[in-house]
């Protein structure tokens, strides 16, 4: 028997937390009703109820929440910033549901959409698939950025597009003026258009549509829950393989290649690379308009918060360093066997893998792929960010909400 719980206002966390509780224990699914959609979102039981519907991964966006709460601290005539943080947080705890499949959905064509400044999806027709550039420089850049992740996973991992069965890739452009952000939310991506003051010049960037779309495809594959180590693990998938495809657009191996997440994201006078730096971690910007990249490259400068639902984008940039020393040590091309080694061991860790867990299964699955020779540069690439690989070793550095009372429980959308 599956439960659907209806909650809200005051008290409703507790009502979900006791629920979930009892869901638990009588081994029974959950659901809670969000927006007036049934979704299953608390089968997790008690951890599930601190980050709500954000544990059913809840809208994936570009910018880290820190990065607009900084940015709207720095920049207070600016109120851009904390206007997107604050439709982001919306966006994810209404929650992710992959697009009901439509007849037709299963060619894997493009189609492209112009918001043209406002907060419309789709909106505008401008490109579909086949169809001649537009002359519109984010639309036709949408439209090949979709064309050349359509093409990394269907040539290096034989998937057929997203959800491996077609799905259509759907963006829209220009959404919304001084929307400062870009989002998968399970159906499309979605490109804001930055503001004049703002410090992003675009967000339509090859890595940027990578890996947004790579959260769809994590969710397909093993639904990594969006909290703790998992959370930083499904945000690390994102920036290897949105890393791997840009690698893979510009042919360039593992030692070319600058491992920056989000080159190009910031005006010039910003001093910074990206949003995100692979290899090192901590040092893709310092700028008085950004604060400084607050990623840790090695365990022992784990983040311990229980904001960004337990620093998923703080502590992936461990398990990223880890992945960029690797496949610089075996030379060549990331997405060969580096690539190959990271897409099945997110499959064989499963849904709530800690760090020491997914090391595991990379070594596992380096064996399984023929690639043996290989275990002892995983070995090392781990060991140096701080990470022993483990069948059983759990996440015990993130906090676990398991306090009734910690006032971090929200549950505004249910009712
Ligand atoms: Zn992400």
């Amino acid at each position: 028997m599956d439960d659907v719980i209806k909650a809200k206002g005051e008290g409703a966390d507790k009502t979900l937390l006791s629920a979930a509780d009892n869901a638990q224990e009588a081994g029974t699914k959950l659901y809670a009703q969000i927006d007036g959609n049934r979704q299953e979102v608390l089968a997790l039981a008690r951890t599930a109820v601190v980050g709500g519907p954000n544990l059913k991964p809840g809208g994936f966006s570009t910018l880290p929440p820190y990065l607009l709460e900084e940015l709207s601290r720095r920049n207070p005539a600016n109120s851009d910033f904390l206007k997107t943080y604050n439709k982001t947080k919306e966006m994810q705890e209404k929650g992710v549901m992959f697009r009901p499949r439509l007849s037709g959905d299963n060619d894997s064509s493009r189609e492209v959409y112009d918001a043209k400044g406002k907060e419309e999806q789709p909106g505008e027709r401008a490109r579909f698939e086949g169809e001649k550039p537009s002359g519109n420089k984010e639309v036709d850049q949408a439209y090949d950025y979709t064309g050349v992740v359509r093409e990394f996973y269907k040539k290096e991992f034989g998937r057929n597009s997203i959800d491996g069965n077609g799905m259509k890739f759907v963006s829209t452009v220009n959404y919304g003026d001084n929307y400062e952000n870009a989002f998968w939310d399970g159906k499309q991506m979605t490109y804001g258009r930055p503001g004049e003051d703002s410090p992003f010049k675009t967000f339509v960037l090859l890595d940027v549509c990578g890996h947004e779309i790579t959260h769809g495809v994590t969710e397909k594959e093993s639904d990594m829950k969006y909290y703790g180590q998992s959370g930083a693990l499904n945000e690390s998938m994102s920036d290897v393989f949105g890393e791997l495809i840009d690698q893979y657009a510009h042919k360039q191996t593992a030692n070319q290649a600058d491992w920056v997440v989000g080159n190009g994201i910031w005006k010039d006078g910003i001093k910074g690379r990206g949003l995100r730096d692979m290899l090192n971690p901590g040092t893709a910007y310092d700028d008085p308009k950004l604060g400084k990249d607050p990623q840790p490259a090695h365990m022992k400068d784990y983040w311990t918060g229980w904001g960004d639902n337990g620093g998923v984008h703080y502590n992936s940039g461990i398990p990223n360093r880890a992945f960029a020393l690797f496949a610089k040590s075996v030379g060549g091309y990331a997405f060969d066997d580096p690539g190959h080694i990271w897409f099945a061991a997110r499959k064989a860790a499963g849904n709530n893998p800690s760090f020491s867990q997914f090391a595991y299964h990379t070594i596992e699955q380096a064996k399984a792929l023929g690639h043996a020779d290989e275990v002892e540069k995983l070995q090392k690439a781990w060991e140096a960010v701080g990470v022993t690989p483990s069948k059983t070793t759990l996440d015990t550095r993130t906090p676990q909400p398991n306090l009734p009372d910690d006032g971090r429980r929200t549950f505004k959308k249910a009712g």
